[in-house]
Parts: C-alpha cells; structure tokens; sequence
C-alpha cells in the first residue's frame, strides 16, 4: 500500500507534522536532507512505525506515494524551499502537487506557484499555525492554491487539524498566496496581541508594583472571562514559573529583548502597500525593534531617568479597567488585521471568507481564543461589513470599554510608560469613528506647497485655495 502523503524536512515543525499524519491513520513517506535524522525520526516512531516509510533518496520517496502525489515541504523558509523543489521535480509527474508549510512570504508563494504553472505540477502554499505542540496534536491550517489541489488533500488535512466544537480548523482559502498571506496576517496579528499583553503586564509591573506571580493570579483571572484565550493562560504559566537556577521568577531573568522572524513585518508592509492602516500591528513591530535597542535604552535611562508612576487612587477598579482596556485594544488589532485581509482578497481576487478564517482560528493556532468565535458569529451574519469594530457585536463591546481603554492610556502617558500599541489601537479607533478629522488642513497645506487641490464640504467646483500659486517662493 502506498502513502497518502510525503512530507521533506522533519525538523521541529516536519517531524511533529508526520507523527499527526500518521497518528489520524494516513500512511506517510518521509524524507530528510540529512538521512541520519530521518532514520532516527523512524527508530522512534514507536507505535506509529508501520504508518511511516522513511526514505533517504527523494527517488524512493517519490515512489512510495500514491498518485497524484501531495509532497508537503516543511524546511527553513526562503531560497531552501526553491533549492528543495529544484530537487524535487525530476522525479515528479504530472498532477504532483509540492505543498510548502512554512512561513513563506505570500510573494514567494504566488511566484513558486507561477514558475510550476507550464510543468504539470502544482502548488500549495499553506500556513500551519500551533507551534510544535500545534503540529503534533492539531495545527490551524490555511490553504492556498487550486481547488483542484485541495481537494486531494482535505482528507488527509482535516484529519490532523484541531478542532472547536468538533468542527476542523483547516480550510481552502484562495489560490496561490491566499493561505501564506492570510497566515502572515495572523502572525501579524499574534504580534499585536503579545505586545498588547506586554503592555499590560509593563503597567501592572511598573505602575501597581506587583510581582510576577501576582500578574500571573491577574491573567489568570482574565482568561476565565472574555479575554480568555491561549495567550492569556500561557502568560499565566510563564509568570507563576520559577527560574531552575536562581529560583528567581523566571521573567524576571530573561532580557528584555523580543525577537522576530519577519512575518509581523511582512503583515505591515502588507497594509501599507494596500493603504490600510494597520497601527497596533505596525506598533507591536516597532516595539520589538526598540527592544532589541537595549544598549541604547541602558544608556537613554541614565540621561533621562524615569517619571514615578502613581500608584491609581482604586486598584480594584484600576484592575478591572486594564481588563477591558485591553479588550478594547484587541477589538482594534484584529480589526486592523481583518481590514488587511480584506484588501488584500480584493487586489488579488482571492475572495478571501472572513468567517471561515475566524472560524479555522478559534482553534490549533496561536491566538485562538473565545474572541475568535465571536468574530466568527459577526462575519458570519455580515460576512462583507467594511470593520470589525462596527458589527453589532463589537461597537457594543467597544462601546462597553473604550472608557477603560483612554484612562489607562492616560494613566501610562502620565506615568512614562510605553503603552505604544495600546494608544495607538485607541487612536485608530478615535480616528474611525470621527466623521470630522483635520485631514482639511493637511490637503490645504498640500494645495499650498504643491497645489494638489482639494475637495469643498459643499461641493462648490473650485478647487484651489486663496493663496496664489503658493510656488513663487520655492521657484
Ligand atoms: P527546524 O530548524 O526545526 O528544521 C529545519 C528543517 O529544514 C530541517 O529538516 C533541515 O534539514 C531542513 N533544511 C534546512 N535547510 C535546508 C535545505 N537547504 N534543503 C533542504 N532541507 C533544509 O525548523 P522548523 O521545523 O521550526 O520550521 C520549519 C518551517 O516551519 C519554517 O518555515 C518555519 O518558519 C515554519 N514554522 C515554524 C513554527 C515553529 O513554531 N517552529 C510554527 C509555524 C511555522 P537538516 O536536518 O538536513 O538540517
């Protein structure tokens, strides 16, 4: 009996991947770079053994699938995966379709999918979100390429996703980048939640005084209420862990320096390309930046010192409004997030369906959450709203909590504490909903300086200002 599928590359996220394929009952080929990982990978398969068929030339490993064959490629993002698939093709025939789980750049992925257009093969470009425990026991998937494609694959897929409520996180997005795109703009999001949880942690840490473990009871708290979801229990456990070696409360030894891989980058270049503004997710980028500037912040703090932040007059009620504050600040990254997608369905004719993308994330990744099934509900009832914040829904609970969210911005600007995506989730949001902004004296000033014209309230068919050309001064 042949495999169902073939999979290249068991590293953390490939071997764990494998163990789940063949976990579900589907018969898997596997191959590796280095032979000697692959021989291991099997020795320890245990009971999964008889499901798994380890290869160590891709010419027997081409062999043992059943036509036409789906290859999953699960290696090191970039020129690997092109030297990959240059490898690969000999031995592939017509109908073979090369699947790339990583995190590729949608860009990437629309172009691998081009350059095998004339050979007979096809492409999928797949983000597989969950981390190892994710790919081990159940990912959230999103699928990017023909229908025909999928198809061959949904089986084998659905058997491995997670599941909400019983129903799979996998789904057919779109052709060609759709599922790397919309993969990136989740990690986009993942970035803006994680800041946003700094933020918050920063305020209680540096404004209330309080100790990891006391943070840690705070989160866990909130993750029984409406913010529950995995980055709050996970931020829980992190806080309450003790370092092995000093005993310390272990964040309070790890360097205050994030690092990032470029999907939260990518998700910003993204937006701005399609002008869509996108300010949590570009501020949660741009605070990782600014971590990873520890030298210079050492040095800032010594000529600038730190205000002393005031403990609030009301801690209980203090407490409560972070909770909501927070809340509020999430309602706008993932609006922001959404609002991306939406361009970007549109510029490249994906038709990307946002409930299913909100439903195939309530499980398996890294920011399911109860939140999620919410937006689902919202998406679903009006699947072509313009944001987020204006579903009946969420304008209730933005409603509900953008008082929190403005005293503890206000409470951290006062105080010197950087709160960067937060006040900035509050200003995308002050800034939306205002019908009278002062964009008009922008577009004057631009008439001024470069007579670029501007439109009239009453709409009155004159388009330039009093100010003469404006240009005699510069010529
Ligand atoms: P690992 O570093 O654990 O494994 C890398 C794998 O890539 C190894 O099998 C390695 O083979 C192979 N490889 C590297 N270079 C080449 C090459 N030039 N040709 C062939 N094979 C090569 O990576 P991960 O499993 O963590 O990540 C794999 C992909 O999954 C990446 O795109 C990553 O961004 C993405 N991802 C990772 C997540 C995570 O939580 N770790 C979550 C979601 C996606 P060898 O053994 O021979 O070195």
């Amino acid at each position: 009996e042949q495999a169902e599928i073939g999979l290249i590359g068991l590293g953390v996220m490939g071997s764990n991947l494998s163990l789940n394929i063949a976990e579900k009952g589907n018969k898997i080929a596997v191959f590796n770079r280095t032979a000697e990982v692959t021989r291991k990978f099997h020795a320890e398969a245990g009971a999964l053994q008889n499901q798994i068929v380890p290869c160590e030339t891709l010419e027997e490993f081409v062999a043992a699938i059943r036509p036409p064959r789906p290859i999953i490629i699960m290696i090191k993002a970039g020129d690997p995966v092109d030297q990959q698939m240059e490898h690969l093709k000999p031995y592939l025939s017509a109908g073979d379709i090369m699947i790339d789980a990583g995190n590729a750049n949608f860009r990437d992925t629309m172009r691998r999918f081009d350059n095998l257009k004339d050979s007979g093969l096809t492409f999928i470009g797949m983000g597989v979100s969950g981390g190892e425990e994710g790919a081990r026991h159940g990912p959230s998937i999103m699928v990017g390429g023909t229908e025909e494609s999928w198809k061959r694959v949904e089986k084998v897929l659905t058997s491995i996703s997670a599941k909400f409520n019983g129903e799979p996180c996998v789904a057919w997005l779109g052709e060609n980048g759709a599922g790397h795109f919309v993969k990136t703009i989740h990690n986009g999001i993942e970035y803006a939640d994680m800041q946003m949880i700094a933020e918050i942690y920063g305020i209680l840490r540096d404004g209330l005084g309080m100790s990891a473990s006391e943070i840690g009871n705070v989160f866990g708290r909130w993750n029984t209420g409406r913010l529950n979801s995995y980055l709050i229990e996970i931020s829980e456990k992190v806080l309450k862990a003790n370092d092995p070696i000093t005993g310390k409360p272990m964040v309070d030894v790890i360097v205050d320096r994030a690092g990032q891989k470029g999907t939260g980058k990518w998700s910003v270049i993204e937006a701005q390309n399609m002008g869509v503004a996108a300010t949590a997710i570009e501020a949660a980028v741009a605070g990782r930046i600014l971590s990873s500037q520890r030298e210079e912040r050492v040095a800032a703090e010594r000529i600038f010192g730190l205000p002393k932040a005031e403990r609030p007059k009301d801690g209980m009620a203090f407490l409560a409004d972070l909770e909501n504050a927070l809340l509020a600040a999430k309602i706008g990254a993932y609006a922001q997030g959404f609002a991306v997608m939406a361009a970007a369905s549109a510029e490249y004719n994906w038709n990307l369906p946002m409930p299913t993308i909100a439903r195939i994330w309530r499980a398996g990744c890294i920011i399911r959450s109860q939140f999620l099934d919410e937006i689902t509900s919202a998406f679903t009832k009006d699947p072509h709203v313009a944001n987020l914040i204006v579903t009946p829904a969420f304008s209730k609970m933005v409603k509900e909590t953008d008082g929190a969210l403005r005293r503890v911005v206000s409470y951290a600007a006062l105080s010197g504490l950087p709160v960067p995506a937060l006040s900035s989730a509050l200003s995308y949001f002050d800034a939306y909903r205002r019908s009278r902004g002062t964009a008009n004296l922008t577009q004057a000033q631009r008439d001024f300086f470069g007579a670029h014209g501007f439109d009239r309230l009453d709409g009155v068919d004159k388009h330039h200002g009093p100010w003469g050309s404006g240009l005699e001064e510069f010529a």
